[in-house]
Formats: C-alpha cells, sequence, structure tokens
C-alpha cells in the first residue's frame, strides 16, 4: 500500500522522509512542491535526486479526490462535488469577494450530530475524511484556480470548515490538515483565517485551542438549553454553559480573538425578540465584561425534510438591532451562488437526483456579509 503524501503535516512528512533514510528537510522540498506547487508526480520535482524520486515512486504517491461535478455561479462562486468512494460525496465551495478568497471544506462523509436544519444532519453520518481528503479540498481548489485564473500568486486567502461534518469530531484527521494549511512551507495562512465552526464539541474545543488555535466559529442557534436540546442534540450532553466556558477559555490560547456564535434564523423556533434579549444576557453571563464573541445571523436555507421556515429579512434585521444596541457585533450572511444551488443545504435533492448519492452535501456559507445600508442601521460589517 503506498502512502498518500497528503495525509501528512510537515512534521510526518519529515518522519515519513527519515523512515526512507532521506534527511529532514527533503520533507520540506517536497511539502513545498506538493503544497505550494501543486505537484501531483514525482518525476516534475526536478530539484530532489532521482535516487529519491524512485524510491518516492515505490512507496509513495499524491492522491487527490475524483471532481464528480463542478458548478459555477455568475456571482464567481464555484463548487466542486468530489467523490470520496461507496457512495459518498463531499463538497467544497470557493467565494472569491475583492479583498479575499473562501474556499468552505468538509470534514465528515455525512454527520452524526443530526441538527434539524441541517440538510447533513439530515442524511445522517457515513464516515471521517481522512487527513489528505481534508487537504486534497484546498489542494484540488487553490491550484486549478491558479490555473483558471491564470495566477501564479495565492488566491485561496482563507479557509472555513464550514462544509460538510463535524470537524471537531474527526479531531486527529483535522490537526494535520489545519497544520498544513497554517505552515509557511504549505498555505501559508494566517491563523486567523482559517475557521473551525463547530455544534460545541466542548473537550476538542480546549484540545484545539492547546494545539492550533485557529479561528473559532460556534454554531449556538439558541439561547436556553431547552432550544437548543431539539435543535443541536449535541447539546443534551455539552449544555450551554460548559459550552461557553469552553469558549471563554479557548480565547486564552488566541488573545485578542474573538468567538463567532452562528445562528441560524428560523422563523418562530428561535427568531423572536425575547431570543435575542436571551442570547445577549447568556453571553454577558460569561466572560469578564470585554467584548469576546460576535454573532453571525445566517439565513436557513430550507429544505423540505427540515419542515422549517427561515425568519424574513425583517425578523432577522430586527433581531440583529436587538444584538447590536446591547453592544454586540452583529452580522447577516448573504447568499451567494444562488444560481448553482450553492446555498446552504440546497444541493442535496439535486445530487440525489442525478447520480444517486444520498444528498450527502455541505451547506455553502457565504462569508460576505449585507452591506450597512442593505441590512439596515446599526448593523455593522467585519
Ligand atoms: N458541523 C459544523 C460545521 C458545518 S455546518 C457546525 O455545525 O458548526 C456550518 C454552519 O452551517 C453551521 O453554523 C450550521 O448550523 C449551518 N447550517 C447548517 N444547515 C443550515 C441550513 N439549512 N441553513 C443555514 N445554515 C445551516
Ligand atoms: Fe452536523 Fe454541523 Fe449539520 Fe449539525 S449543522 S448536523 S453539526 S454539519
Amino acid at each position: 500500500m503506498l502512502a498518500n503524501l497528503l495525509d501528512y503535516d510537515l512534521e510526518g512528512l519529515a518522519v515519513f522522509c527519515e523512515r526512507l533514510g532521506e534527511k529532514r528537510f527533503r520533507a520540506t522540498q517536497l511539502f513545498r512542491w506538493i503544497h505550494q506547487k501543486g505537484a501531483s508526480e514525482f518525476d516534475a520535482m526536478s530539484d530532489l535526486a532521482k535516487s529519491l524520486r524512485e524510491k518516492l515512486t515505490t512507496t509513495a504517491r499524491i492522491q487527490g479526490l475524483a471532481v464528480t461535478r463542478e458548478h459555477r455561479s455568475t456571482d464567481g462562486t464555484i463548487k466542486w462535488l468530489f467523490d470520496v468512494g461507496n457512495g459518498d460525496a463531499v463538497e467544497a465551495v470557493f467565494i472569491p469577494e475583492d479583498d479575499r478568497g473562501t474556499l468552505c471544506i468538509s470534514s465528515q462523509a455525512g454527520c452524526a450530530v443530526g441538527c434539524r436544519f441541517c440538510s447533513t444532519g439530515h442524511q445522517g453520518f457515513s464516515r471521517n475524511l481522512t487527513t489528505g481528503e481534508i487537504i486534497a479540498q484546498l489542494w484540488f481548489a487553490e491550484h486549478s484556480l491558479r490555473r483558471l485564473l491564470g495566477r501564479e500568486d495565492r488566491v485561496i486567502s482563507n479557509v472555513v470548515m464550514m462544509g460538510m461534518g463535524e470537524p471537531l469530531q474527526n479531531y486527529g484527521a483535522l490537526l494535520p490538515a489545519l497544520r498544513t494549511m497554517l505552515d509557511d512551507h504549505g498555505y501559508g495562512l494566517s491563523r486567523r483565517r482559517v475557521t473551525v465552526s463547530t455544534s460545541g464539541v466542548v473537550p476538542m474545543i480546549a484540545r484545539l485551542g492547546l494545539d492550533c488555535p485557529v479561528a473559532l466559529a460556534v454554531s449556538l442557534h439558541a439561547p436556553t438549553d431547552a432550544l437548543r436540546d431539539n435543535l443541536v442534540p449535541l447539546n443534551r450532553k455539552y449544555p450551554l454553559a460548559e459550552l461557553l466556558q469552553a469558549c471563554i477559555d479557548y480565547l486564552k490560547y488566541a488573545p485578542r480573538d474573538f468567538i463567532t456564535f452562528e445562528y441560524c434564523m428560523l422563523e418562530g423556533v428561535n427568531d423572536q425578540d425575547s431570543h435575542a434579549h436571551a442570547l445577549v444576557d447568556l453571553v454577558r453571563l460569561h466572560g469578564d465584561g470585554r467584548p469576546w464573541c460576535k454573532f453571525n445571523l445566517i439565513p436557513f436555507n430550507a429544505f423540505p425534510a427540515a419542515a422549517l421556515s427561515g425568519s424574513s429579512r425583517d425578523r432577522i434585521t430586527a433581531f440583529a438591532r436587538i444584538l447590536t444596541d446591547a453592544g454586540f457585533v452583529a452580522t447577516v450572511r448573504k447568499t451567494r451562488g444562488d444560481d448553482i444551488d450553492a446555498a446552504c443545504g440546497q444541493l442535496a435533492g439535486d445530487v440525489r437526483d442525478r447520480t444517486g448519492v444520498a444528498g450527502r452535501i455541505a451547506q455553502q456559507r457565504t462569508i460576505r456579509l449585507v452591506p450597512a445600508s442593505v441590512a439596515g442601521p446599526g448593523l455593522k460589517e467585519v
């Protein structure tokens, strides 16, 4: 069995090279060829000795993912569907903006958390992705975008783990992937430009803080345990008080950062003024009085099985205003890629119809925010 070199962060690759009887610094050269230049063949690696290239050919490979579909939106959003075998597919979405290029990637095929408003959750869990499968989404997207756009410099400046799956329930594979994203010899992304989004796996939040304190987004969706138990079943295991404490503790490893609370706006469920006030009370209860979090309100992307409706634009604005009036930054996520069904949770039916894949698809997250002029006064852009 040939080792897939996409499975290794730089340290792992150094260990691999040592086992081959090679010096550790060879790993750096190899790592740069793979991640910075997008090489998939050892023969292309001209500054590696022929003997090493031959050794690599018999022991290793650079195995990306098979792309089964690509959709390009008129707004520049590009979505790829990757086949991960056994009828499972995962999705990555590229969202270009004036000042950044964000890639949203998946960590699992399916998800075991089972949130009520999430199409991935409704599909159930298939399996964890390997480190190689997680990083292959970035490797593929970065290098195919460079070719597509005719660029030699970096195209992707931000990565968000907001695709399919719960990243903190696949921690062992996630960590080397994050390290590869951050490594100067890899993608060289800054810690604050890589975001892990979690539904609240409390013990793993602490581990992430210790190991690799990237930006943290927490999918809150409710201000009380009773409501959150119902929307995010993991809350029964890790209730709000524990979750918020874990968030506060996380900031010790990421000073001057803030936690982003994601809040999917569901009509009549969690979107009333009383919920917004309860949210303010909840976060004020924790922390030391300094601003430590911001809110990202997400319009719900409906799908039939959810039997839920999204809040109206006016309701979202009113909700956001309560948060901003209380002194918090609240942003409203704008949907992108509508013309290619790239919006959150919208691809599932599409894929099922055309490919038989059981709708195991991520939700596209858009990072661009509604301008203050559209969203109404009091809403800030970040
Ligand atoms: N499992 C992780 C990351 C993937 S989901 C998590 O839950 O955080 C990324 C974000 O999309 C989460 O905030 C999630 O709550 C949100 N989301 C899921 N389904 C959605 C839908 N149908 N409409 C809008 N947002 C959704
Ligand atoms: Fe899993 Fe996140 Fe979807 Fe919940 S919202 S089911 S944690 S992918």
